[in-house]
């Protein structure tokens, strides 16, 4: 299938005209064929003289023999060594000595941390990459920043959307599971991004494209209902999945950010990555996303029975909890970046009577959110993780990852918003 990304060009009824810099994509069997042909075609990616596909040994061995005629007409082919490989400063350093100066087209081959390396030096030099999924294992292919490391420090750094892509099922769908699993969690994460926007959008009045949103659960929905084929290598449910994930990282580049794509569940990811109350972890992206999701669910459970129950109360803000931020973040230094990353606060400018009038209105919210149990099942249909113990993390941490997790992005969660209220 090929994504009509006209649809989104028009005007919106959210009142924007979202912008889509992606020039077309491609899911479907044998999409580097089509690669192929655009490569050698004048009027389509013929200008390019000199393109140079970027991969590591493992991606390498496993598709060379697919990409073979692509190959042939590259200029160069760069293999980073697997081991050790990530976006940061060190990963940009190899790929910017390789990559040869007159590289005029990258060929970002494989998965997150490929796509991070070429998006970044792509927009460094000023020249277009072009996208090759190897795995369905995040949605950040078609991103406009690179989530990177630098110097120790996670950043987001402005780089550049690939101007094509060209996700070939044949090639996913033999990606290890790991990698597929790990792409289904970050995708139901969006079950509580979603929530999470709604419920900003409520309390605050944040802007929120409805769209956008019926656009996302309507991609969730055609996961969810494939959930048990991916075990038997169908490649249907392969590009469901594939166009789940495109589908919200072309929802964060319409909507500039990442606002449709992650929130509270994200948090909890982010700051297990953070390792300020846990040690490194040895996890993918989606593994925390999903852990991080079920705690999410069942916390936003609890809260809108408390609501519907006439049990929950809302107390005036009290402000950022500096002691605590102190005592966790401060420990590892990053006690004046998280006040920097929380100002300006935004919790600020909720008051008590308004929550209160919207309790009710949240709860709604929080129903649609498929219940806990439910994504607990679709989880392990789809062999993903949702327990803590299988990312490492013990459940003693469930309480301070909640209420520290909030903290690591200015962004509004429910999660917390939560801080007003109080269960009685
Ligand atoms: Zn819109
Ligand atoms: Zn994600």
């Amino acid at each position: 299938m090929q994504i009509d990304l006209e649809q989104f060009r028009n005007p919106c009824s959210c009142g924007k005209v979202h912008e889509v810099s992606v020039r077309g994509i491609w899911i479907e069997e044998d999409a580097v064929r089509r690669l192929y042909q655009m490569l050698t075609e004048e009027e389509a990616l013929g200008e390019f003289i000199a393109p140079v596909i970027v991969w590591d040994d493992n991606i390498k061995e496993a598709v060379e023999e697919k990409l073979e005629d692509v190959e042939d007409i590259c200029l160069d082919e760069i293999c980073l060594d697997s081991e050790n490989l990530h976006a940061n400063n060190r990963g940009v350093e190899i790929l910017e000595e390789n990559l040869p100066d007159e590289t005029d087209l990258i060929l970002a081959v494989g998965s997150g941390t490929i796509h991070d390396l070429c998006r970044y030096v792509a927009h460094q030099r000023r020249i277009p990459f072009i996208s090759v999924p190897t795995a369905a294992s995040v949605d950040g292919f078609v991103s406009t920043v690179a989530a990177m490391t630098w110097d120790g420090m996670k950043k987001t750094i402005p780089a550049r959307a690939p101007i094509y892509v060209f996700a070939d099922t044949n090639i996913i769908k033999e990606a290890p599971h790991r990698l597929t699993a790990s792409g289904i969690s970050d995708l139901l994460g969006k079950y509580i991004a979603l929530a999470d926007w709604k419920i900003a959008h409520l309390v605050t009045g944040e802007y929120i494209c409805g769209e956008i949103v019926e656009l996302e659960y309507e991609a969730l929905k055609e996961v969810v209902s494939s959930i048990g084929d991916f075990a038997e290598n169908d490649g249907e449910s392969y590009e469901k999945l594939m166009y789940a994930l495109l589908l919200s990282g072309l929802a964060m580049q319409m909507t500039g950010n990442s606002r449709p794509a992650s929130c509270a569940e994200h948090h909890m990811s982010h700051l297990w990555e953070m390792e300020v109350i846990n040690q490194p972890l040895d996890a993918l992206h989606g593994e925390k996303v999903s852990v991080g999701m079920m705690q999410i669910r069942i916390k936003y459970a609890k809260i809108a029975e408390a609501i519907r129950a006439g049990s929950c109360n809302v107390r005036p803000y009290e402000g950022l909890e500096k002691n605590l931020l102190q005592e966790t973040f401060g420990k590892k230094g990053l006690y004046e970046s998280t006040i920097r990353e929380n100002t300006p606060d935004p919790m600020a400018g909720i008051h008590v009577n308004e929550l209160k009038a919207v309790l009710p209105q949240i709860a709604d919210i929080i129903d649609e959110i498929p219940p806990a149990e439910e994504l607990q099942r679709i989880l392990k249909e789809g062999y993903c993780c949702y327990r803590m113990e299988q990312i490492g993390l013990s459940d003693a941490l469930i309480e301070p990852s909640l209420r520290l997790s909030p903290y690591v992005r200015n962004r509004l969660s429910f999660n917390r918003i939560s801080k007003m209220l109080e269960i009685e």
